[in-house]
């Protein structure tokens, strides 16, 4: 394929886990286009999206992700959303579509089906976690630890989406050999 296209979701939550996993809904989506040959990032994107089923975030969740109330009460509905970044991801043919773990794409299957839209991705999925995990000889391991391992800093917010997503590009060349 000639791109990786790297997403990383933040969602509704909370400390006590009040908000249970099939009531999680995505507030914000960060992605990277890598190119698969420089691995290097080509394009990005970033979107809020309003929840519908937990309106009002929780102050561990603002705490959490750094989005704010506002951010989501101003942002656009799922549907709508979806369809912006399907657009901007559609101008590359021939990517796929990578995360940190296999939360991400189940939770796209998720509020695609509360919304009754289409998952807009091929079944091709590339779970990152496990992929570095592999390629480094370590245990699967969170974004900040698997930086650290390879002597990278975060760059930017842990647990924003976008900066996640720049952050799970970095580690590309340590991921695709
Ligand atoms: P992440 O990509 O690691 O920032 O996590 C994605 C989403 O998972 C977050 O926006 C939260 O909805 C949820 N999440 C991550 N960590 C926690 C946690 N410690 N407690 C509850 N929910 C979490
Ligand atoms: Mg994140």
């Amino acid at each position: 394929m000639k791109y990786y296209l790297i997403i990383d979701l933040e969602a509704t939550c909370c400390k006590e886990r009040t908000i249970t996993r099939d009531k999680m809904e995505i507030i914000e989506i960060g992605a990277v286009m890598i190119d698969a040959v420089t691995l290097k990032i080509v394009d990005e994107y970033e979107i809020f999206i309003k929840p519908i089923l937990n309106p009002t975030l929780t102050t561990f969740c603002k705490t959490l992700t750094t989005i704010t109330q506002d951010d989501v009460d101003e942002a656009i509905g799922y549907k709508e959303a979806l369809a912006d970044f399907k657009k901007w991801f559609s101008q590359y043919d021939d990517f796929l579509f990578c995360s940190w773990g296999d939360y991400d794409k189940s939770q796209f299957l998720q509020d695609c089906k509360l919304h009754g839209v289409e998952y807009p991705f091929s079944d091709e999925h590339l779970n990152i976690k496990k992929e570095f995990a592999k390629v480094q000889g370590v245990k699967p391991c969170g974004l900040d630890t698997a930086l650290a391992h390879v002597n990278l800093e975060l760059v930017g917010t842990h647990h924003r989406g976008i900066d996640d997503a720049r952050n799970m590009g970095r580690l590309m060349p340590f991921i695709v050999k």
